[in-house]
């Protein structure tokens, strides 16, 4: 796929991409865009998409997962600096069960401040350490 890639019909981030639908675009480059979520989850909340249309983490091509999270990087430094934030969540969400609400990949840059609302989405907690084993050496399959 070329760096411009490939738009489809009826995305909205696709229609960022090509500026059919308005965003706050903070950067872009040959293979990406960055612009600020219409929702913040806090100050400066923003996304970063790959140019070329993919649904998610399972489809995108490496050249673009590799551009969208350098572009994430490269916006991460320009929010220190501009916003002094404590610290970032970089979250992907993968699937409808994950909390995918649009199907174009994309990765939210989210400052963090000691003060701001987020809460950890999980309750940590020790595992089976048996379960824990069993699966690694489902997922190592012939590699391990
Ligand atoms: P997700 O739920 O991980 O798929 O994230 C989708 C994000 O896109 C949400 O945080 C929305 O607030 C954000 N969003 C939806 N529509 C727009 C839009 N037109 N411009 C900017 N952000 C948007
Ligand atoms: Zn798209």
């Amino acid at each position: 796929m070329s760096a411009s890639g490939e738009q489809a019909a009826d995305c909205l981030f696709c229609g960022i991409v090509s500026g059919s639908v308005p965003s706050q675009t903070v950067d872009s480059d040959e293979r990406t865009v960055a612009f600020m979520d219409i929702n913040p989850a806090t100050r400066g909340h923003a996304l970063v998409v790959p140019r070329a249309h993919s649904r998610d983490l399972t489809d995108i091509a490496p050249e673009d997962l590799e551009a969208t999270i350098l572009a994430a990087q490269r916006l991460a430094n320009r929010m220190r600096e501009v916003l002094s934030p404590a610290g970032f969540n970089i979250l992907n969400s993968t699937g409808e069960a994950a909390w995918q609400t649009v199907f174009h990949f994309h990765l939210h840059v989210v400052p963090r401040y000691p003060d701001d609302p987020l809460k950890l989405p999980w309750i940590p907690g020790s595992g089976e350490e048996a379960e824990i084993a069993a699966v690694a050496v489902r997922l190592r399959g012939r590699r391990g």
